[in-house]
């Protein structure tokens, strides 16, 4: 019987091992006709001043227009593109687009004072990322000082040496970054004054307690006041309701992302942007 059991459990072990590796493998296959059929669309969400509550800037949250899936989130799949290395594919693409709407921006003056863009941990390892960058400038005649990268912990886990040379370089090349997801990984504090940052964003596990418990709400005014000496903005990430927003603020968080604010989505128009994100009391268009 034990035999016998065994024999099953080997059995079930390969069906799942089977559909695991044929979900991958048929996930890589539509995201690259995904890349090649150009499936994907960048979505954006606002990020507020807190003190002037005004729009300040915005993120490039990827999505995929799947045929028959429709609109997928990143989560379902960037770790599978980033375990195939298709992520560089995608965030060269999502990086080009964003560059292609900020070109119109400024031609429009209507450009926000930044747009930030997620970058993976392989597409820092990429060799040719700062000059595929600066043709890319040449290309869409944008001040490099308006576009954030954001990078994760994690992202500096392996090959620190090439990660930290990209990040100088892409300081060099006038780039903003922020580190995302901040106290999420393991030795967050210790990234502060290592890496060439300007903000860090703050992760929603924080904020989702920050009015409720005090001892997250110290942790939260700690972060900000180190953060702050150590000439770091703060952004709050998941800023879902008032209360929260309210905190925060007291607290001299300097920026703010969240449901409360807006959703992430297609541009359209400014005023269709606005209207929804009606909180903005000004708009980028009366003048930022
Ligand atoms: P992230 O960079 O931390 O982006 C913030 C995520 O939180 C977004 O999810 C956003 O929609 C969500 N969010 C914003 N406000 C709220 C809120 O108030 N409540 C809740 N519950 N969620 C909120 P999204 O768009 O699904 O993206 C998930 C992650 O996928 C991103 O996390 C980022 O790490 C990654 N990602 C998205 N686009 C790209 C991309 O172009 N390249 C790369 N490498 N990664 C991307
Ligand atoms: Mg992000
Ligand atoms: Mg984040
Ligand atoms: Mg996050």
């Amino acid at each position: 019987c034990a035999k016998r059991n065994g024999k099953d459990q080997c059995v079930i072990y390969h069906e799942e091992m089977e559909s695991y590796a044929y979900n991958y493998i048929d996930k890589i296959q539509q995201i690259r006709y995904g890349i090649e059929n150009q499936e994907f669309r960048v979505y954006y969400q606002p990020i507020i001043d807190a003190e002037k509550t005004i729009l300040s800037g915005v993120e490039a949250l990827v999505r995929w227009y799947h045929p028959y899936d429709g609109p997928i989130s990143p989560g379902q799949f960037i770790p599978e593109a980033e375990q195939s290395g298709q992520i560089v594919q995608i965030e060269k693409w999502v990086v080009e687009e964003v560059f292609q709407q900020c070109q119109k921006w400024t031609e429009k003056e209507e450009m926000p004072t930044y747009v930030s863009i997620n970058l993976s941990a392989k597409g820092l390892i990429e060799k040719n990322i700062n000059q595929f960058l600066e043709n890319l400038l040449s290309k869409y005649p944008i001040d490099p000082g308006s576009i954030e990268f954001e990078i994760t912990e994690t992202a500096l886990l392996d090959q620190i040496d090439q990660t930290l040379k990209t990040l100088h370089d892409l300081k060099k090349q006038g780039f903003r970054l922020a580190l995302d997801d901040f106290g999420t990984g393991y030795s967050s504090l210790n990234y502060l004054n290592r890496l060439p940052i300007d903000r860090i964003k703050l992760d929603k596990c924080f904020i989702n307690t920050v009015e409720e418990q005090e001892k997250d709400r110290m942790m939260v005014e700690a972060i900000i006041q180190l953060s702050h000496k150590m000439g770091l903005k703060v952004v709050a990430e998941g800023v879902e309701t008032e209360s929260q927003q309210k905190a925060l603020k007291n607290l001299k968080c300097d920026f703010m992302q969240g449901y409360y604010y807006g959703k992430p989505q297609p541009f359209n128009n400014w005023e269709t942007y606005l209207t929804q994100w009606s909180f903005c009391l000004q708009s980028v268009l009366n003048g930022h």
